[in-house]
């Protein structure tokens, strides 16, 4: 057998070969969008984190919020009916931030609980409407969407399965929204969503939509290689979701919180949700947690389901923290004080201009852009759409020559990831992109 590069730590989401060549990246602090490594090298971390740290490293705000509150109450549950202060008073908030569209508020303490928990709500409440086989879920390719069982189950990315016997068979695979890789030659924005809005109808009509429970989406792709619709996907699906009574989950935990602009990610593409899920940005990484909004018909079933089995049979013990909802709170009131949408208008547009300079390097196929969230695809031959051989692992290999140039962003295959704290002006995204053009080209001469 061969020999195995073993680290104490199980790092999550990481090539586990790259040990025998490189130590993990071991980070001691952070200020604003930069952080420090324990020999004392500064990154500007243009990733957030792992798309969580909206406000950067060292917000006092939010730092006060939770010392404060770990003074007055460290620990406590939300569970049999008991719950904390600071639980109850963001719940009543969240709802009020969405503007009544939403009736309660379930919490977790991660996307993925938050995510698996949305999946058992809706099947409680397939059970308790009478409609006991409304149990599929349709979901799309390179979706994310957490790592339990369920979750993952709706991942379509491969590595989120192979191994693990999964995916569970409760899901219903329809494309993805990514016009610049999946369009035809010759084919308008328009004709490729007509074209995969229908495959996607007819993948639900094949299944029974009588039997599909929701479908769970991010409004934008994160991990899937940050895939922003053409702006006719979504108007197109949400009358196919209508058309067939199939109601749709928004998975914003990475899109929630500003990172699109409006609070709300599904706002940018006025879609109307009947759940929202979200994690990661709500603390803005400061603290672990994660939220169910319910809309009215999900809050009956549950409420009614729950009752009928003289219990709710599902809970988390750190899901609603008093600290991390402290901060939550906190977060919200950052984000209406600040005038974070207009921030993060600027940030798109200074981010849009910086990458658009990149498409005249030959190994740019796309940039992609929204909000504070923003991707280069890099191809082998952009403008043919011809991609580099997986086995040279050239966005593998540019992101780590990004870390030795002192910034920090993620490689999804050949595309790179940018998700920057929310925080990033202008001079910033400059220099980032800067990093990432000089990482690209030194990255292609070793090649040559
Ligand atoms: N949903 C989406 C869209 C995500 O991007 C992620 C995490 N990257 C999750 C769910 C899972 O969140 P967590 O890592 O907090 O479990």
């Amino acid at each position: 057998m061969a020999e195995l590069a073993t680290e104490p730590i199980v790092y999550s989401f990481t090539d586990h070969r790259v040990y025998r060549e490189e130590s993990p990246l071991v980070i001691a602090e952070g200020e604003g969008i930069r952080i420090r490594d324990t020999a004392g090298k500064e990154y500007i971390d243009a990733l957030s984190g792992l798309w969580h740290a909206n406000l950067g490293f060292s917000d006092a705000e939010l730092i006060e919020a939770a010392t404060s509150a770990y003074r007055r109450l460290p620990a406590f549950p939300c569970a049999l009916g008991r719950g904390s202060v600071e639980a109850e008073a963001l719940g009543h908030e969240l709802l009020a931030a969405a503007e009544g569209r939403f009736s309660s508020v379930y919490f977790a303490a991660s996307g993925s609980e938050a995510v698996e928990s949305v999946l058992k709500f809706l099947w409680l409440a397939s059970n308790a409407d009478g409609t006991p086989d409304r149990k599929l879920v349709v979901t799309r390719d390179s979706g994310f969407h957490g790592t339990t069982l369920g979750a993952a189950s709706l991942a379509g990315i491969p590595n989120q399965h192979a191994g693990f016997d999964l995916p569970l068979p409760f899901t219903v695979r329809v494309p993805r929204a990514h016009y610049y890789r999946d369009h035809l030659d010759g084919e308008s924005r328009a004709e490729y969503v007509d074209r995969i809005v229908r495959t996607t109808r007819g993948r639900i009509e094949e299944a029974g939509p009588e039997n599909v429970a929701a479908m769970v989406a991010e409004p934008v792709m994160a991990a899937g290689g940050v895939l922003v619709p053409p702006e006719e996907y979504w108007p197109a699906m949400d009358r196919l979701l209508t058309d067939l009574g199939i109601p749709l989950v928004a998975d914003e935990v990475v899109c929630g919180f500003g990172r699109l602009g409006p609070l709300f990610g599904h706002r940018r593409f006025g879609l109307r949700p009947a759940a929202v899920t979200v994690a990661k940005g709500i603390t803005a990484g400061y603290a672990p947690l994660g939220a169910v909004l319910l809309g009215p018909d999900l809050t009956r079933s549950v409420a009614g389901a729950a009752e009928s089995y003289g219990v709710l049979g599902h809970g988390s013990t750190f899901g609603g923290h008093p600290v991390a909802a402290a901060v939550a709170r906190a977060h919200l009131r950052a984000l209406a004080e600040r005038g974070i949408e207009a921030r993060v208008a600027a940030l798109e547009a200074s981010l849009r201009a910086c990458l658009e300079g990149l498409l005249e390097l030959p190994v740019v196929g796309e940039v992609r852009c929204v909000g504070g969230l923003a991707a280069v695809e890099l191809m082998a031959d952009g403008a043919s759409r011809r991609p580099f051989d997986p086995e040279r692992r050239i966005g593998r290999r540019v992101a780590r020559k990004a870390r030795e140039l002192g910034l920090i962003v993620r490689d999804l295959g050949d595309v790179l990831a940018l998700c920057p704290p929310l925080i990033t002006d202008a001079g910033d995204v400059a220099e980032i992109v800067s990093r990432l053009r000089a990482a690209i080209t030194a990255t292609l001469k070793e090649e040559t």
